[in-house]
């Protein structure tokens, strides 16, 4: 069985968060168990697309409005994925540093609907030529929400119907609306099928695919439950499509984040774990200015509402005005007001905090091994990708209890235990996590095996995927 995915981020190609991390991995597990899985992604202006070697294999137009858009499709010639990766390569859309971001401005990109509608199109009449079609469809979040619509109700792609569509639902915050004013970039439609791009008075990416795909999953089962109450503003879609809907959690690529053969650390595992820990805690703080003999508890991760990244200058506050004593790091980028505040605290909280306003791939993996704790006080987590990768790297988890995070993190006071978890979304809550986190740093008898158990726990894609093998054969009974 062959599965294209279609996406707009995948490892280490194109990632600014969990999607990438996702197709960067599941397409590979696939191809393991015996289904060659393909990717295909727009062609950014990022570092390892060009470095790696492609080849140009299709060429053609796509209309806009009144313009027609060359576009282009590339083949990864390397062997270093373990799938095939295909980009979509779009002057003057998507050759650009960003993903979603403006690297100059900091905001998103206005043109961001004509992007994907480009992209999928591309994807589409590159589907058509193909001699070889895939088996399903499997598309991820609203970016790639319209191929559904597409195949169904465009007549130029109606060749391609017969082929089972899959939605992944990686984040349902994000919709990609966009007026119907703007309508005009859309390939021609049966005009019948207005209703099916409409939601709210706008067309709505995520809410079409929704609607249109066979069936469709998201990354927690707790997160599909949440989404019947809260999926901004979807919730009676959500309930409507309940009976296509699955909860598979997601899992991560044990042999990227491999604390034993990760070239990303300063000093991977070789055999004692506190050795391991302590060495490259050293090198956070030679990093960063911070006491690497207090218990180090960080962040990683967009600096958004979503991830209640805005509760921790003031949980920090209290914390150390309560007398507490840790360290802190804090590494992402989003919201400028935020990112003003972290700089601020910089500098008045000099040795207990300290931050890096980017998005570095190297430094988060060293940040994963070298902190005793990390936090996730997030209003939403569909997921949740970096808790698991704490555990593989020895360092606890301090989460709130919601969506994925709920699903995977057991409070330590629980039997099997392996994280600190709170239930308020407040700065008090969190605060007082953090001190349940210092006295557990000060009781190494509970640390260091809590610490060698969560590096035992089994989160590996192996599962996840023959999950979704299972849904695909439901599509396509022949493979059954
Ligand atoms: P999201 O909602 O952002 O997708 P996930 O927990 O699913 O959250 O995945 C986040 C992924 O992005 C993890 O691999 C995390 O390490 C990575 N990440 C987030 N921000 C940064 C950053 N500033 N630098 C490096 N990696 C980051």
């Amino acid at each position: 069985m062959q599965v294209i995915h279609i996406s707009a981020e995948c490892y280490p190609a194109a990632k600014a968060g969990g999607l990438g991390d996702v197709v960067g991995a599941l397409p590979k597990y696939l191809s393991q168990a015996g289904h060659p899985a393909l990717v295909i992604i727009p062609k950014y202006k990022q570092k390892w697309i060009l470095n790696q070697p492609f080849e140009r294999i299709f060429s053609t137009l796509v209309r806009l409005g009144d313009m027609q858009v060359p576009v282009h499709v590339d083949r990864y010639t390397g062997n270093s994925l373990g799938f095939g990766l295909l980009t979509v390569d779009i002057p003057g859309f998507f050759d650009r540093e960003g993903i979603y971001i403006d690297t100059h401005t900091g905001y998103g990109y206005s043109d961001e609907a004509e992007r994907y509608v480009l992209f999928q199109q591309t994807v589409l009449k590159f589907l058509l030529e193909s001699p070889e079609k895939p088996d399903i469809i499997h598309c991820h979040d609203h970016h790639t929400g319209l191929i559904p619509f597409m195949i169904k109700h465009c007549p130029e792609y109606r060749a391609l119907s017969e082929i089972p569509t899959m939605f992944t639902i990686h984040n349902g915050q994000y919709h990609g609306a966009f007026s119907w004013s703007r309508s005009w970039i859309l390939p021609w439609y049966d005009a019948n099928a207005n209703g099916l791009l409409d939601w709210d008075h706008n067309i709505n990416p995520l809410a079409c695919a929704i609607k249109c795909c066979w069936k469709f999953s998201t990354v927690s089962g707790g997160y599909l439950n949440e989404l019947r109450y809260a999926a901004n503003g979807l919730e009676s879609l959500i309930n409507m499509e309940f009976h296509k809907a699955y909860g598979i959690v997601n899992g991560i690529d044990n042999q990227v984040w491999d604390p034993k053969n990760d070239p990303l650390l300063a000093y991977p595992l070789v055999e004692n774990i506190d050795e391991y820990k302590a060495q490259n805690k050293q090198v956070i703080a030679e990093r960063f200015a911070i006491q690497a003999d207090l218990p180090l508890i960080t962040f990683i991760g967009r600096l958004v509402g979503e991830k209640g990244a805005d509760l921790i200058p003031g949980a920090i506050m209290r914390f150390l005005e309560q007398g507490g004593q840790a360290s802190f790091v804090v590494l992402g980028t989003g919201d400028p007001a935020l990112r003003d505040v972290f700089m601020q605290m910089r500098e008045r909280l000099w040795s207990y905090f300290d931050t890096s306003i980017e998005y570095n791939e190297q430094l988060s993996h060293q940040l994963y091994a070298g902190s005793d704790f990390l936090m996730m006080p997030s209003r939403v987590e569909p997921c949740g990708l970096n808790q698991l990768y704490s555990f593989r790297y020895g360092t606890i988890p301090i989460v709130r209890s919601i969506g994925g995070l709920a699903e995977t993190v057991i409070d330590v006071t629980q039997w099997e235990g392996n994280g600190l978890r709170f239930d308020d979304l407040s700065e008090d809550a969190l605060c007082r996590s953090f001190h349940r986190a210092a006295e557990l740093f000060q009781r190494k008898d509970i640390l260091i095996p809590l610490r060698e158990r969560i590096m035992k726990l089994d989160f590996s894609w192996e599962k996840a995927a023959d999950t979704y093998i299972s849904i695909y054969k439901t599509l396509q009974p022949s493979f059954a």
